[in-house]
């Protein structure tokens, strides 16, 4: 049987190999918006001297993978990333796919999903702006509640791209009810629920709503750690754990990074307190190692795994 894989901004790696990961951070972010993206705007040379001893700070703690989060035209940036990998070790992981207004270029609301698709499908097969470096995953975003014409169409190309590739899509979604909304559009599509990450899932108030996109087989991301209370994220993963949802639980920070347009890219927040603070924190709260080391290291490699051999056919 061949080995599960995942791909990251250096190529290919055995899912094995993924370690500790911190599966939602970003390095950069321009929330500028699409019509004036471009990467004029920033010093690449300036945002890796200036991030790499926020990642320096954690490989020395034992973090092995870091998936970076930033879509195309918020500052999705692969030269930096590739840049920071040969200079601290790190494995990054980084996406295709687009976001939600006001970060999608015009073209996107004239074009169908299906060529929407292709240009995505075509990173992957070619590499992302001229490089030979390939997404490990496809980012897209949409509001909370029903879907919106230009989301749904921005679903069903992340959708026909994951079929493609066997790419995991993972959704800025933030509500139960959108998560519903996404997960009955993909399952139009037949994406297996395993291949999608319900992202910022903390921020969903509502513990019902949480347990029905759970029951559905999806991942539940909490990726608000040291941006939310320790106590309100500590008591979701709890009742996830005691619902037996520990196989699609991920956890991360959601945070960094240099951000475009504020002197000195602004203040980043480091992505250290899931290390020192919150793991200890479940520790005391009865979770014993192997669990910890499942949501840790082994969610994220099957979460990010490549699953060309169930789509090649399809
Ligand atoms: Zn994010």
């Amino acid at each position: 049987m061949q080995m599960a894989r995942i791909m990251t901004v250096q190529g290919e790696i055995d899912a094995a190999d993924l370690g500790f990961t911190l599966p939602h951070e970003h390095i950069l972010v321009d929330f500028g918006g699409a019509e004036t993206a471009s990467a004029d705007r920033y010093d690449r040379e300036e945002v890796v001297r200036t991030m790499r001893p926020y990642v320096e700070e954690i490989a020395a703690a034992g973090v092995r993978s870091f998936v970076d989060c930033s879509p195309m035209y918020l500052a999705r940036d692969v030269r930096v990333l590739r840049a920071l990998s040969e200079q601290t070790g790190m494995q990054f992981i980084t996406n295709t796919g687009q976001y939600k207004e006001p970060y999608l270029p015009e073209e996107t609301f004239d074009i169908t999903a299906q060529a929407l698709a292709e240009q995505w499908i075509r990173e992957w097969e070619e590499g992302i702006d001229g490089t030979d470096v390939r997404p490990g995953f496809i980012k897209t975003a949409v509001e909370p509640g029903p879907l919106a014409p230009t989301q749904q169409k921005v679903i069903t190309a992340a959708a026909i791209t994951s079929r493609a590739t066997g790419l995991t899509i993972g959704t800025h979604t933030c509500a139960g009810i959108a998560a519903m909304h996404v997960l009955r559009l993909l399952s139009v599509h037949q994406v297996d629920p395993a291949k999608w990450i319900f992202i910022h899932a903390h921020q969903e108030k509502d513990f019902d709503l949480i347990r029905m996109v759970a029951r559905e087989g999806c991942w539940i991301e909490l990726d608000g750690i040291g941006a939310a209370s320790d106590a309100s994220i500590l008591a979701m993963l709890l009742k996830l754990l005691d619902a037996g949802h520990v196989g699609q639980v991920l956890l991360s920070h959601d945070a960094g990074w240099y951000s475009v347009g504020e002197p000195n890219g602004g203040k980043p927040r480091p992505y250290t307190h899931l290390g020192e603070t919150f793991l200890p924190l479940m520790r005391d709260f009865g979770i014993d190692e192997p669990t910890i080391h499942r949501i840790t290291v082994g969610n994220p490699a099957r979460a990010f795994a490549i699953r060309e051999d169930w789509c090649r056919n399809c």
